[in-house]
């Protein structure tokens, strides 16, 4: 009795928690004699020079985290095909669908493109790149230049293609090829909501049992998040673990400080805006904002991908937002591949920054330009680790920037990435509440699942 009646922790606390004894374990296994003892490590067949700490947590704890991001992407296609088809189908209407399809495109461009502008005067203010000195450039281009050149060669790959390519490829040719592949996470929407539409055109009595289908196996898929959440503490300590011993000395950060600050200070100010955002349109607070989707911000930084994250960020809107499925299960999936307003103000500040190591001066059209192209850039960016780097070359290309400069900040790239990544995911989570306020589909929250703290009702079932 006692046992039940004491509270539990909310999520968001278990998952600091054990990020915060990731950090710790490797911090305090590199200090032993072990983060001094080299050994070595086969990478591709080549031996490579490797700390003995780093090689246990590798060998030792970062599976489990592997394994976490793996849970997540696994259900990320079923849990698209599922909720979508059900979403789409539960509108009724295709009038509705288009409203709310053409609203959630245009919110999400004006985010996007505010996101870009506030970069862009962020940096110009701070002016990071004439903090630079020479030799911190000449090192820093020289230790990562290897790795700049596969981004740019990823990139060269992208950029090989006609204007249109991108909405060709909208459309898949078989829908088990593209459900293989989570890169392929627009062209499963697409079928989904094709299929949605099939379904809404149909009688009802054909309808019904196909609708009766995907509501179970989309609450299968629920129920599979909160099981996978109830690991999420361990997940984010093996990754955070991982991500320590991995890091690249510290002696760059330093260089980059003002780089890294202009950026951080941008993102913050973004998840401003969404709180403020949040509280004109629906008159919801920002705490209650931020402790709804504060689970998803902290697996959004431990993964640095959204696309593994949209699980948790989907669960929590609906439940801990009060947003109807029909409207989470549409603006969500979209919002995590298309809608990256980190991402374009990362790569707004980290190309005038490379511009101005290089000590060019950018003017008003070249940076009006940078606009246009990082918002199509962060659209086109996959919901990956690292992906906004990729894009970042064709910013870079398009404004005449030297793409060798991606070198730069290569040092400091992870960590602005699980910040860029919050952001990417905090800024879908508002957008969705913003559209569900406007087509009359934002509740109260309905948190129906064992895994959270609200309640008593949890395990009592079981
Ligand atoms: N990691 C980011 C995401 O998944 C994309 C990027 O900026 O690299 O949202």
């Amino acid at each position: 009795m006692s046992e039940k009646k004491k509270k539990k922790l909310a999520l968001h606390w278990k998952i600091l928690i054990g990020m915060a004894l990731g950090v710790v374990f490797s911090l305090l296994l590199l200090s032993t004699s072990w983060g001094s003892s080299m050994t070595t490590y086969l990478v591709n067949g080549e031996e490579t020079p490797i700390n003995k700490a780093e090689l246990f947590v590798r060998h030792w704890i970062k599976p489990f985290g592997n394994m976490f991001i793996n849970a997540l992407k696994l259900i990320a296609v079923p849990l698209i095909l599922g909720s979508l088809i059900k979403g789409v189908s539960d509108l009724k209407d295709i009038s509705k669908l288009s409203k709310m399809g053409l609203r959630t495109i245009m919110t999400y461009l004006a985010t996007t493109i505010i996101a870009v502008s506030i970069g862009l005067i962020i940096v110009n203010i701070v002016q990071p790149g004439k903090t630079i000195s020479s030799e911190t450039r000449d090192v820093l281009l020289e230790n990562y230049s290897g790795k700049a050149q596969e981004k740019i060669k990823s990139a060269s790959e992208q950029k090989e293609s006609g204007p249109l390519r991108a909405l060709e490829d909208l459309i898949p040719d078989n829908i088990f090829a593209a459900a293989t592949d989570n890169g392929n996470m627009l062209q499963v929407i697409v079928f989904a909501i094709f299929f949605g539409i099939g379904l809404i055109l149909i009688s009802d009595d054909k309808s019904a049992p196909v609708k009766a289908f995907f509501d179970g196996f989309n609450e299968v898929i629920l129920k599979l998040i909160d099981l996978i959440m109830l690991v999420a503490p361990i997940g984010v300590f093996a990754l955070m673990a991982g991500l320590v011993v991995e890091s690249p000395s510290q002696d760059l950060f330093v260089g980059l400080f003002w780089y890294a600050i202009s950026v951080v200070i941008g993102l913050l100010l973004m998840i401003i805006i969404y709180t403020l955002l949040v509280y004109v349109f629906t008159r919801k607070t920002p705490k209650f904002f931020l402790n709804g989707i504060s689970p998803a911000q902290l697996l959004a930084f431990s993964t640095s991908s959204s696309a593994a994250t949209l699980p948790v960020t989907m669960e929590r809107v609906e439940e801990h937002l009060g947003v109807k499925e029909e409207v989470t299960s549409f603006v969500l999936p979209i919002g995590a591949t298309i809608n990256m307003d980190g991402t374009s103000l990362y790569q707004a500040v980290a190309a005038i920054f490379i511009a101005q190591v290089f000590g060019m001066d950018l003017d008003l059209y070249a940076q009006l330009g940078i606009i246009a192209t990082a918002t199509l850039a962060s659209i086109g960016s996959a919901a990956v680790p690292g992906a906004g780097m990729v894009m970042l070359v064709i910013v870079l290309a398009q404004a005449g920037i030297p793409e060798a400069g991606l070198a730069l900040i290569f040092a400091i790239d992870r960590p602005l990435d699980m910040l860029r990544t919050t952001v990417n995911v905090t800024g879908d989570a508002a957008v969705s509440m913003i559209i569900a306020k406007s087509v009359g589909k934002l509740g109260d929250p309905q948190v129906r699942d064992w895994d959270d703290h609200y309640g008593e009702k949890p395990l009592d079932h079981v």
